[in-house]
């Protein structure tokens, strides 16, 4: 059996369909990923636009039960291409993003399904929406008919993220989204018990990343 395979199927025994696994293929080759498409996986995820059209393009005209997330930053002038390949966009943190989406998804009628992310821990660096902003920009992704599903977080590096995954697990409840993007593959099993239902697992399944 491929190591990807087995991998994948020792997270899944762990977290026990509690949570939907996307199998993050950033920098990794295509026939790297290609055993766990042939498998059966349909979720995986990536972080630049260029390099999941180059990647996936081909892929997805066969396999129309792919599920493609973008998980990266997104930059407003590459929405038009991330819209028609993903099904998912995990990183909407703005309001000019959000219109862009909704504007580039009614020009081919695509629907695509979005997560706010938030920026949990409050840094500087880091990308995500402001708690005390979120609000806002929940009404304005329902006010111009967006798919919105759910909140996505990274929390901060070399903390326990505990806190911060019960933080998002509240938001999420208190803005009755159905969906919640969480864990990676040093944490999957802590955000799964807070509630996470799509976990990003890069590592554990691919190896690490040079
Ligand atoms: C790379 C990445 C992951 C996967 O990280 P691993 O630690 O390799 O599992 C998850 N989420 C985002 C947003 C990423 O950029």
């Amino acid at each position: 059996m491929h190591t990807t395979i087995k991998n994948l199927l020792d997270i899944e025994t762990k977290i026990n369909k509690r949570a939907k696994i996307i199998a993050v293929s950033k920098t990794f080759q295509i026939d790297k990923i290609l055993p766990l498409v042939e498998h059966g996986h349909n979720d995986f995820g990536e972080n630049k636009v260029q390099e999941a059209i180059d990647k996936w393009t081909e892929l997805k005209k066969k396999s129309p039960k792919l599920n493609l997330h973008m998980i990266g930053k997104l930059q407003t002038n590459k929405v038009k291409f991330a819209v028609k390949l993903f099904d998912y966009i995990h990183s909407v943190d703005t309001e000019k993003l959000a219109r862009k989406i909704s504007d580039e998804g009614t020009k081919i009628n695509k629907k695509i399904k979005i997560f706010i992310q938030v920026n949990i821990g409050n840094e500087a660096q880091k990308s995500g929406i402001n708690k005390n902003e979120l609000s806002n920009l929940i009404s304005l992704c329902k006010s111009i008919n967006l798919d919105l599903v759910g909140l996505m977080c990274i929390p901060p590096e070399n903390e326990d993220p505990t806190n911060y995954f019960k933080e998002m697990d509240e938001l999420n409840k208190s803005f009755a989204l159905p969906e919640l993007s969480m864990g990676m593959s040093g944490d999957y099993l802590k955000a799964v018990h807070n509630s996470s239902t799509f976990i990003r697992i890069g590592s554990s399944i691919f190896g690490n990343r040079f």
